[in-house]
């Protein structure tokens, strides 16, 4: 279970048992999806665990929840205390940590105002597509489920129940063998993958679209771009179609649960006659690396060290217990 090693967690407020975290079956967040998420990664560092660009990624999490007019009733220093402390009472030094805000299970009409609920859990997730794929690549297809348009959902939130979507097109790969779904968007464009952003390189330039191909903004995507230009290559921000992926010399899709992934060939055609991660993916992942692990100076900021509050203060306990 994805669980075993996860004993705590932080519910409205308080940290409790995670087999004690429960909600009631009434919840409005079950049966329509009210609710909104945030995906986050937690580094071992030489200096602890530290999360990942924490900032922009509980900035999407108000924002999220603002658009379904879930109220979060903490701030972003009490959840950012609550993200440490489940870090620290899970004793991890990585993670993924799963901030979630759903409606409560008071009422079920579709108009309910309930009760608003938070929730902070953490958990071992190596990686969604496994280590080997950052090397291999992944094989992936073009669903036939289309990623709904930003007029029917707002794509930019990260919402509960707008992964159906995601989730059908995963299905559907998986049962074609296939590792990973590519969605088109409604115009037939590309739009991103089930749970990653996509990023095609040409002539050394790469391209990615935006919000107005119905996409996720992702944290890992605008991390992508800004470590692009660090190794000095250009990015456009374009509409891609699926005939530019076929073109291209190298692609990859980001997202915090699958880092940086190369896609290694779409529908059985090899991207770029690779048949594996490209030569720039690579580049841009050994950044990354380097910026997730603390092993680059100049990022230093994007990491939000876990406060060892706890730790230290037991360790002066059990020193002075010794003395
Ligand atoms: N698109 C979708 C639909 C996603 O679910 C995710 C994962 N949050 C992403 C893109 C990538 O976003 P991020 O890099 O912030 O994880």
């Amino acid at each position: 279970m994805a669980f075993d090693q996860t004993f705590a967690v932080w519910f409205n407020g308080e940290m409790m048992r995670w087999t004690e975290a429960n909600v009631p079956v009434t919840t409005h967040g079950l049966h329509y999806g009210t609710g909104v998420f945030e995906g986050i990664r937690c580094y071992n560092t030489a200096d602890g665990p530290a999360v990942f660009r924490l900032t922009p990624h509980l900035a999407r999490f108000y924002s999220s929840a603002q658009t379904y007019h879930l109220n979060i009733p903490y701030t972003t220093e009490e959840l950012t205390e609550a993200i440490d402390e489940t870090i620290r009472r899970n004793d991890f030094r990585d993670c993924y940590v799963r901030p979630i805000c759903f409606s409560g299970g008071e009422s079920l009409g579709i108009r309910a105002r309930n009760s608003v609920n938070v929730a902070i859990i953490a958990w071992a997730w190596a990686n969604e597509h496994g280590h080997a794929a950052n090397v291999r690549g992944v094989r992936a297809t073009i669903s036939p489920w289309r990623k709904f348009h930003h007029s029917m959902m707002p794509t930019t939130a990260k919402a509960s129940g707008q992964y159906l979507n995601s989730r059908l097109a995963v299905e559907e790969a998986a049962r074609r063998g296939f590792d990973e779904a590519l969605l088109l968007n409604a115009e037939g464009d590309l739009a991103e993958g089930a749970v990653e952003n996509i990023f095609l390189i040409r002539g050394g330039v790469l391209y990615t679209n935006d919000e107005r191909s119905s996409i996720l903004l992702g944290v890992t995507r605008s991390t992508v771009i800004d470590l692009a230009g660090e190794l000095g290559l250009p990015v456009e921000i374009t509409t891609l179609k699926a005939e530019d992926l076929f073109a291209a010399d190298e692609a990859f899709l980001t997202g915090t649960a699958a880092e940086i992934v190369g896609i290694r060939e779409v529908d059985g055609k090899i991207i770029g006659g690779v048949g594996e991660t490209g030569p720039v993916t690579r580049r841009i992942q050994k950044l990354f690396r380097e910026c997730v692990e603390g092993r680059h100076p100049r990022r230093a900021s994007w990491l939000h060290h876990v406060n060892p509050q706890i730790e230290r203060r037991d360790e002066r306990e059990e020193v002075t217990v010794g003395v």
